[in-house]
């Protein structure tokens, strides 16, 4: 980070004694199209937003989460597709049941998305943060409607400076109601992805929610409105504990946005020159503040990478649209690495250590999610030997075993399960009933199986019990016991 903005914002001190020998009023430029902007002066950011290629892909790429609003009606099986039923410990996706016992798949998942931004961050710094984070899309779209209230920065900034009044209210109200608008309709989407979402509409409507589902609603959408619209940049400035880790998942070949010093200093302002006068030589940055104008998080990219920067990418657009205008090469801000502006020959992706890390846990993670959903059955079973005593020797010379069996219906279609064992042929069983059960729910019964002593060859005598679904016969499970019997005589 640079040491002259260590804050996230620009440090005024030192653009400030450059732009007082600037002619501000160059009508050279404005002639042309290249707006010259005051710099940012501290207080709440008001960014500037131009069209451009990151721009478009910063909307393209939130629009992933209007997921979020659709995802809690989506359904499966007649069932809510994505459930996070809390008090019954069950996850559903699309027709997956995940029980307790099949939590590390979900560790896994967990595992592999944060190795994913690990190695997304490491190659082209924190494309999260710039684009896909929610606090980032949340605070765009918030200040998009900030825009169409209130216009342009320079019009916001002078409304926020204006005393109260009629007329700021009826501007101000109308924006903030939108907002919390949007943070409640943001709190109840999450809400709804632990409770059946039609029945928390049907629930409100009732005036019957909980104390939970009441304080977690108003708890996350003030917290949304309060980060995304009055708190924005300072989050990921002053809050978010990803900035400040960021740094240590950064190599000298991570490309991030970056300022061309070489090519754009020194900087200034085209000035007309008088006969005999001579042009100063300048560099290819017009100092026309476009690039800080547009940076949501107030930073001035030319002092270098900051933790302010989220690497949006919108400076790259603004300032690629004034090289257009001024008919100079684009890309006096573009992603780049340090190992680049040091002439170094970028290495493959492959051939970086720390890409090559992230990316082998990532595969193992991706490899046991893949296998722990292929033979993941839709059915649970666990067979409990009974201990005490662990067999009964009965009148008829036979010895009999007890088990006591559990099975678990991980799928969305009630199950009728059906106990049979195979073993030595003498074997003999009897169960208590084919149990009936519910999706999510467990069934239990007790297994006795009895052999002949006079047949048993061994003190352990392995058998197969077999779970087999009535209303669906493809759904077996075979579980592996062991017969107990006395010494053989
Ligand atoms: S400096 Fe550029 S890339 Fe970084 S946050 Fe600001 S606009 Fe985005
Ligand atoms: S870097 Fe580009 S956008 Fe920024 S001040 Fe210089 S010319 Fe303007």
């Amino acid at each position: 980070m640079s040491e002259d903005n260590k804050s996230g914002h620009q440090d005024h001190s030192q653009p400030a004694s450059v732009l007082d020998e600037m002619d501000t009023s160059n009508k050279n430029l404005q002639n042309i199209g290249v707006e010259l902007l005051p710099v940012h002066t501290g207080g709440t950011v008001h960014a500037k937003r131009i069209p451009g290629m990151f721009r478009k892909f910063k909307w393209w790429i939130a629009s992933f989460w209007i997921i979020l609003f659709i995802g809690p009606y989506l359904r499966w099986d007649g069932h809510q597709a994505i459930l996070f039923d809390l008090p019954n410990r069950q996850f559903h996706i699309f027709g997956l049941t995940i029980l307790p016992q099949d939590i590390w798949i979900l560790a896994m998942i967990l595992l592999f998305f944060a190795l994913l931004l690990a190695a997304s961050t490491a190659i082209a710094g924190r494309l999260w943060c710039g684009y896909f984070c929610f606090h980032t899309v949340w605070t765009d779209v918030f200040t998009w409607i900030e825009e169409k209230f209130e216009g342009q920065p320079n019009k916001r900034i002078k409304l926020e400076q204006a005393p109260m009044s009629l007329e700021k209210l009826k501007v101000k109200v109308p924006k903030h109601l939108i907002w919390l608008l949007i943070g409640f309709a943001t709190s109840f989407s999450f809400v709804a992805y632990f409770v059946d979402a039609f029945d928390l509409w049907s629930r409100l409507f009732a005036f019957e929610w909980g104390a939970t589902e009441t304080t977690t609603v108003l708890i996350l959408g003030i917290a949304t409105y309060f980060f995304a619209g009055i708190l924005r940049e300072q989050v990921c400035i002053g809050f978010c504990p990803y900035a400040r880790i960021q740094g240590a998942m950064y190599d000298t070949e991570t490309v991030v946005p970056t300022y061309d010093k070489e090519r754009g200093e020194p900087r200034g302002r085209m000035k007309r020159t008088k006969p005999g006068e001579e042009a100063p030589e300048l560099g290819d940055c017009i100092d026309c503040n476009l690039c800080v104008a547009v940076c949501p998080t107030g930073v001035d990219i030319r002092y270098g990478q900051q933790f302010g920067c989220i690497t949006c990418g919108l400076c790259i657009d603004a300032c690629d649209s004034v090289m257009e205008k001024i008919k100079k090469p684009k890309g006096l801000i573009r992603y780049a690495s340090l190992a680049e502006f040091g002439g170094k020959q970028l290495p493959a992706i492959w051939k970086r250590p720390r890409v090559v890390v992230y990316s082998s846990i990532m595969l193992f993670s991706a490899a046991m999610i893949v296998w722990g959903l292929m033979t993941m059955s839709p059915m649970d079973v666990k067979a409990l030997h009974e201990r005490a005593p662990l067999f009964v020797q009965m009148s008829d010379g036979n010895i009999q075993n007890k088990w006591t069996m559990k099975v678990v219906n991980k799928g969305n279609m009630p199950m009728a399960a059906e106990i049979t064992v195979k073993g030595p042929e003498s074997l003999a069983y009897n169960v208590d009933k084919v149990i009936d059960i519910q999706p999510g729910n467990v069934g239990s019964t007790t297994l006795f199986v009895r052999m002949p002593r006079k047949q048993l060859e061994d003190v352990n005598t392995p058998i197969v019990i077999t779970v087999t679904d009535l209303n669906n016969p493809a759904i077996v499970e075979e579980y592996e016991a062991t017969f107990i019997g006395p010494r053989p005589r």
